[in-house]
This record gives C-alpha cells, sequence and structure tokens, in this order.
C-alpha cells in the first residue's frame, strides 16, 4: 500500500505564490490556497477572459511575468500544450534564482519539453479531479486526492515543500500519495488512451455500430450502449465491480462475466501494452509535440469528423427527449 499523506507545514509556503492560469484547475488552486492564507497572486495573459472573474472573485492579478518575479513558488496551470511557450517567454526570464516551480501534470517536465535550471525546485501537485471538484470539496470542509512528487530537490525540502501546498489546495484532507513525474505522467495518459476516453468510447461506439448494422433502431442502441453507462460506472464509483453486479440481474452478471474477456481478448491486451510502450518510449510525445507545431492538422479533422457521427444526432434526439418527457431521467444529462 502506497504511503498516504495527510498533512503540510503551512508555514513553508510563508512567500508569495503565483498561479499562472485561471481556468479549471488554476481558479480552484488560487482560491484555495488564499482561503489557507497563504499570498496568491494570478498571473494571465494581457486581455485573457479569466481576469475578470479573478479580481471578482477578490484575488490580485498581473501579468505573468510580472506574477512570477517576486514569487517563492510559481504554480504553471496553463493548458499543457502553451506551457513550453509561456515557461520559456515569461517564467524563465523572471523566475527568482531559487524560486520553485509547481505543476498538475507531469508532461512538459517528463518529456523534456520544460526544463527549469538546477537551483529551481520541480514538484507537483495533482489533485486527481476536475478543478471545480477541488473547489467545492475545500468550500464543503473536504478535498480531493492529489498525487505528489519531486523532478528536481534543489532546496533539499521539495517535498516537503509540494505537501505543504498540497494541503493548501485541501488534498491533503482527501489524501495525497507520492509518485514520480515518470509514473503520474505515463499512467495519466495510458489511462486516457486505453481506458477513460479512447478504449471506452471506442468501445460505445462499435457497440452502438454493431447493433445498427444489423437493423436494431438506433435510439435503442444508443440506449443500450452509451446512456446506460453511466449507471453502470455509478454502481462501480460507489462500491466496486462486486457491488454493481449485485445491482444487475444474474443473466446480466453471466453475459458480463463469460463475454467481457471475449471481447476484451488477449488481442486487446496486447494493443494496449504497445500504447503503453509508445508512452514510454516517448514516441506518442513526439507525436503529439509535432501534431501541436503544425497547428493541430489531425486533432481539427478527428474532431469535425466525430462530431458528423450519427451517435451525435441520436444522442441529442433522446436527451432533447428527456428533458420533455423524462424518458431517460436524470441519466440523460451525462454532457452537463
Ligand atoms: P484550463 O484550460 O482549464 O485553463 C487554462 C488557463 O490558462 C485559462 O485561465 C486560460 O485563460 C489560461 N491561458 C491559456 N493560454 C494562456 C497563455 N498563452 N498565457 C497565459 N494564460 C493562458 O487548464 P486546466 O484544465 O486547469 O489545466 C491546467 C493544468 O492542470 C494542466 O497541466 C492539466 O494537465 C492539469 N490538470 C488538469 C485537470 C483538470 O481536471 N482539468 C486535472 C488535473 C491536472
Ligand atoms: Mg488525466
Amino acid at each position: 500500500m502506497a504511503t498516504v499523506y495527510r498533512d503540510g507545514n503551512l508555514d513553508l509556503l510563508s512567500g508569495r505564490v503565483a498561479v499562472l492560469g485561471y481556468g479549471s484547475q488554476g481558479h480552484a488552486h488560487a482560491l484555495n490556497l488564499r482561503d489557507s492564507g497563504v499570498d496568491v497572486e494570478v498571473g494571465l495573459r494581457e486581455g485573457s477572459p479569466s481576469w475578470a472573474p479573478a479580481e471578482e472573485a477578490g484575488l490580485t492579478v498581473r501579468t505573468v511575468s510580472e506574477a512570477v518575479r517576486g514569487a517563492q513558488l510559481v504554480a504553471v496551470l496553463l493548458p499543457d500544450h502553451v506551457q513550453k511557450g509561456v515557461y520559456e517567454r515569461d517564467v524563465a526570464p523572471n523566475l527568482e534564482p531559487d524560486a520553485a516551480v509547481l505543476f498538475a501534470h507531469g508532461f512538459n517536465v517528463h518529456f523534456g519539453q520544460i526544463r527549469p535550471e538546477p537551483g529551481h525546485d520541480v514538484i507537483m501537485v495533482a489533485p486527481k479531479g476536475p478543478g471545480h471538484r477541488v473547489r467545492q470539496l475545500f468550500e464543503a470542509g473536504a478535498g480531493t486526492p492529489g498525487l505528489v512528487a519531486v523532478a528536481q530537490d534543489a532546496s533539499g525540502g521539495a517535498f516537503d515543500l509540494a505537501l505543504a501546498y498540497g494541503a493548501a489546495i485541501g488534498c491533503g484532507r482527501a489524501g495525497m500519495l507520492e509518485t514520480t513525474f515518470a509514473e503520474e505522467t505515463e499512467s495519466d495518459l495510458f489511462g486516457e488512451q486505453a481506458v477513460l476516453c479512447g478504449g471506452v468510447c471506442a468501445l460505445m461506439q462499435a457497440g452502438f455500430e454493431t447493433l445498427v448494422d444489423a437493423g436494431y433502431q438506433p435510439e435503442i442502441a444508443y440506449y443500450e450502449c452509451i446512456n446506460e453507462l453511466k449507471l453502470i460506472v455509478d454502481l462501480i464509483y460507489e462500491g466496486g465491480f462486486t457491488h454493481m453486479r449485485d445491482s444487475i440481474s444474474d443473466v446480466a452478471e453471466y453475459g458480463d462475466l463469460t463475454r467481457g474477456p471475449v471481447v476484451v481478448d488477449e488481442h486487446v491486451r496486447t494493443t494496449m501494452k504497445r500504447l503503453l510502450e509508445d508512452i514510454r518510449n516517448g514516441s506518442f510525445a513526439r507525436e503529439l509535440i509535432a501534431e501541436e507545431e503544425d497547428g493541430r492538422p489531425r486533432l481539427t479533422a478527428l474532431r469535425r469528423m466525430a462530431a458528423r457521427h450519427p451517435v451525435e444526432s441520436v444522442g441529442a434526439e433522446l436527451r432533447e427527449l428527456a428533458g420533455r418527457e423524462g424518458l431517460l431521467g436524470a441519466e440523460a444529462h451525462v454532457r452537463s
């Protein structure tokens, strides 16, 4: 069992913290840090639409360069694909010689896109939840679990600094697990590719297409292969696979246990290992970085194609029906 840390020494955050970005994570970190008594400033682009909401929340907002100057710790909570550019242009030239740099995801540091000078602590606090939950749970007196890691320990106290930051944003209340930039980055990419986003969406779509191609009504196929997934996942979230299987019929359970491994067979496991290998040897990262440099041609085309797939219109139609007649109930509002 991994060691769980529940506390941090907030005295270690006696200097100013610059939170760069006021999006999903940025707003939650900035507000939670402030409510924990930490001196915070938000760093944004000139003209950023986030400028007004951050000021309305009572925070001091400055440009990225200004916020970085004089800060003890700089939390880089910008979209991952812009971090390298902003770091090189606005962060590095203004960073105090002993300032710490913090990330909420390890991609840029692990794959060598951002390499802070040796004098800086480089740490990670990655809440395991979307930013609005990080804020919501904190306000309710609870917290979001978090991963903490150190990539560069210049001060000798980098890990304790990460724990302090994690505690200040509420992760200590739910528990902080120690990891490495490599483990967090590789497992995160693998999870979203093979299971959470890529695997699950492709599985749902293939199930939908199989039924529709065999002549079943698209609405029925959508309900069976896509909409109902939320009910199953909610049960798994609540109490694990066994709890979910207690709640479904014996017929469903028999089909689950005998047919699941037929769908996800050795071939799928071999493919999963290949995806993991591409992540670990850096080839996925190189592909992604090149795609970004080219202006995202593939992502744009794939997005456009996905939006035109019949699942989207069938889903929209069913959600509208649910709104009018309550056919699908609350579970229809997955896309809130
Ligand atoms: P986001 O897209 O929600 O917010 C980005 C913020 O950066 C916005 O305020 C935007 O205005 C600002 N911004 C964008 N471009 C900028 C630029 N060029 N210069 C200055 N500011 C700019 O981002 P996010 O989802 O909060 O992600 C931030 C980090 O947190 C990423 O490293 C991400 O991997 C990580 N993370 C996100 C989540 C999540 O649930 N969203 C969870 C864990 C970790
Ligand atoms: Mg992720």
